[in-house]
């Protein structure tokens, strides 16, 4: 059986407080042993997923900016990819739209909701929003598709939706920020499009799982056969609306790795 785990990053591999992936090595190391698919669907940069692949030691594809892009690298052969483009040593698939039309309706509304998105910050200011080491934030700003951003008053959401959707746009809703997107793209629909390719390429059964800790993980963890909600750090957990859903037994990478394993030892017996 192939398994695809198909993951969100921040409060789920990673610890929500200082992106640790320590406590999830256990589970890590059996998706090493047994080659399954380890498949990062976050919000982050293709910058910053890069490099915390290169840190992991792991390759494989991926999902960015909230479902703006899936990225296959072109080593890996016999996957068949019709919708790809070549983008240096990828195939990308692109659901989004690029940074400087997402941004230019940060730039129009600035002042009738308070906005402020990473595109008008320094890496300084990012890594002490985001906790981030300043390299990292450096990363983080290298943006292709979407803006994370505070706003000044979260009681106008709403609002501002409407706003966003008359223009083709979306906003969705992370561990720290808003992010602001285009409206065709979401996590659901970049990992249901993976699968396929990814299932498409072998014989083998496949079983996907999905791990998420917030609203925007929610339509990954419905498209999955197996949906994992990790809890936040504050014990709140987030409805999937399917009774099937395994909640993590603790926040972060130590409820991910135990989670996971115990889902897979379901799978097997
Ligand atoms: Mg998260």
């Amino acid at each position: 059986m192939l398994i695809l785990v198909f993951t969100d990053l921040d409060g789920s591999l990673l610890d929500h407080a200082d992106y640790s992936y320590e406590g999830a090595r256990p589970a890590l190391e059996r998706i090493a042993r047994e080659g399954w698919a380890l498949v990062f669907v976050t919000s982050k940069t293709r910058s910053e997923v890069e490099h915390l692949q290169r840190r992991m030691g792991i390759d494989g594809p991926f999902v960015v900016e909230n479902g703006a892009a899936a990225f296959f690298p072109s080593s890996l052969t016999g996957l068949d990819i019709p919708e790809a483009k070549q983008d240096g040593s990828y195939r990308a698939v692109v659901f989004g739209r690029p940074y400087d039309e997402v941004r230019r309706f940060v730039e129009e509304m600035r002042g009738e909701y308070g906005l402020r998105g990473f595109g008008d910050m320094e890496a300084r200011e990012i890594a002490e929003l985001t906790d981030l080491p300043l390299e990292d934030a450096e990363r983080a700003r290298r943006r292709e598709f979407t803006e994370p951003f505070l706003m000044a008053e979260p009681e106008r959401l709403q609002d501002m939706k409407r706003d966003a959707a008359a223009r083709g746009l979306a906003i969705t809703t992370g561990g720290r920020l808003y992010h602001l997107m285009s409206a065709e793209q979401s996590k659901g629909r970049a990992v249901r499009k993976v699968q396929e390719i990814l299932a498409g390429s072998g014989p083998k059964p496949v079983v996907s799982l999905g791990l998420g800790d917030s609203p925007n993980d929610k339509e990954m963890l419905q498209v999955v056969d197996r949906p994992i909600v990790i809890p936040r750090p504050d014990g709140r957990v987030m409805d999937v609306g399917r009774d099937d859903v395994v909640i993590a037994p603790e926040p972060g990478s130590r409820g991910w790795s135990s989670a996971l394993l115990d889902v897979v030892s379901g799978l097997s017996s």
